[in-house]
């Protein structure tokens, strides 16, 4: 679509707290087998550049927000120096004086030095892409680091001083058994550790293992001990997350407005007329003609992409695909993250018979009410039990 079917608006926002922010970084030291995410590994020559337009971007995007949580994700931002992220947190500095939790994502290559220059900058919470503690079930999977390397970062990340630390594991690989997840736990158990994100494999499309169903273990009892063995040391609070929750998560699975800076970012804004509460004051925003029609309309919540190639991106860091979103579909978004996880969802968001619905469900023992909440027992049976209610 061409510049001139667009039309052009000011909008503010009515919302009063304050959003979260997510930094993308695209590079990778190598290319993991089971990898859809906008990740490369032959474009390090762009860092550079690269930072040249998130700056630009960010510009354009924040004014005079507070961000209550940041996220810098990958990618593998390990892969960025020092020096990237000192301007990068020179560009931040005014945005997060109130913020409760920083995160950044790490390969466990990562040096001693590199962590403890982070955690000087502010990053307070830190994550693993360990995977694995097992060599063999490493290499199967491509990863660049070793099971001693995974060790030793976590140490290290404790003695930079870091008290919030996560490691990702996986599991659900044809090379997956009892004793090898076990051995897994032990080590990971053994870690000065506070949180574990573990993720079962999907092969999805456009990865080097698309297609290929034999990489993937397929045995739910297998899946299930693990997941209860894991409860046994760090509490279950979403699907495939444990231990001292993530804010910045949170704050995605509640329904929180976030920016999202750098290639294939994803933002989310609820934007109202009227004079605006905090930093959207004329804001201008492009949207797609006939799409938006505000003589109609008051408020608008919408998703925008940057540009996912990051060539693309480079060229125009500040250019927006939306995605708009009716109140039907926010419910849907809530019913289903809610049941996820510890949040659970307000009753009062459903119609009446989605109510009776819920009722029947208590009544089977497979949800719970509390303070108003709708909460599951298991959130392992979200996707059903929100279908049902959804009809
Ligand atoms: S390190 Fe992470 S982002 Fe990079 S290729 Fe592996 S899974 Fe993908």
């Amino acid at each position: 679509m061409t510049d001139n079917k667009r039309k052009k608006y000011n909008f503010t926002t009515s919302n009063d707290d304050f959003p979260l922010l997510y930094i993308h970084i695209p590079f990778c030291d190598s290319k993991c087998n089971y990898c859809a995410f906008n990740s490369y590994t032959n474009i390090n020559h762009l860092k550079k550049e690269y930072f040249e337009a998130i700056k630009k971007q960010f510009l354009n995007d924040v004014k005079k927000e507070n961000f209550k949580t940041v996220f810098i994700g990958g990618g593998t931002p390990s892969t960025m120096s020092v020096e990237f992220y000192e301007k990068l947190f020179g560009l931040l500095a005014p945005h997060i004086k109130n913020c409760r939790e920083i995160t950044i994502e790490c390969n466990p290559n990562t040096s001693y030095e590199w962590l403890r220059e982070i955690k000087n900058l502010g990053v307070n919470r830190i994550s693993f892409g360990v995977q694995s503690f097992n060599d063999e079930k490493l290499k199967f999977l491509n990863r660049n680091h070793s099971p001693s390397q995974a060790i030793n970062a976590i140490q290290n990340a404790k003695k930079a001083g870091f008290e919030n630390i996560n490691l990702d594991l996986i599991y659900s690989t044809a090379l997956d058994t009892k004793e090898l997840l076990s051995q897994d736990l032990k080590i990971a158990f053994s870690l000065p550790i506070t949180h574990i994100s573990a993720y079962s494999l999907t092969i999805e499309e456009n990865t080097k293992w698309e297609g290929d169903f034999s990489k993937r273990k397929y045995d739910e009892e297998l899946e299930i001990w693990f997941i209860e063995k894991i409860k046994e040391k760090f509490p279950q609070y979403e699907i495939s997350n444990f231990g001292k929750p993530c804010e910045h998560n949170l704050g995605y699975w509640r329904g929180d407005e976030y920016i999202g800076i750098g290639a294939g970012a994803v933002g989310f804004r609820e934007w109202r007329m009227g004079n605006g509460e905090w930093g959207m004051e004329n804001r201008e925003c492009t949207m797609y003609n006939g799409k938006w029609d505000m003589k109609n309309e008051k408020r608008k919540i919408f998703r925008y992409y940057t540009q996912n190639d990051v060539y693309e991106y480079l060229k125009n860091p500040t250019k927006y695909n939306y995605e708009y979103l009716s109140l039907e579909d926010i419910k849907k978004e809530k019913v289903f993250l809610g049941l996820r996880s510890i949040l659970g969802f307000e009753e009062n968001i459903l119609n009446e018979e989605e109510k009776k619905r819920v009722e029947i469900l208590i009544e089977e023992k497979k949800l719970f009410k509390k303070q108003n909440k709708i909460h599951a027992y298991d959130f392992l049976l979200a996707d059903a039990l929100s279908a049902y209610i959804l009809d």
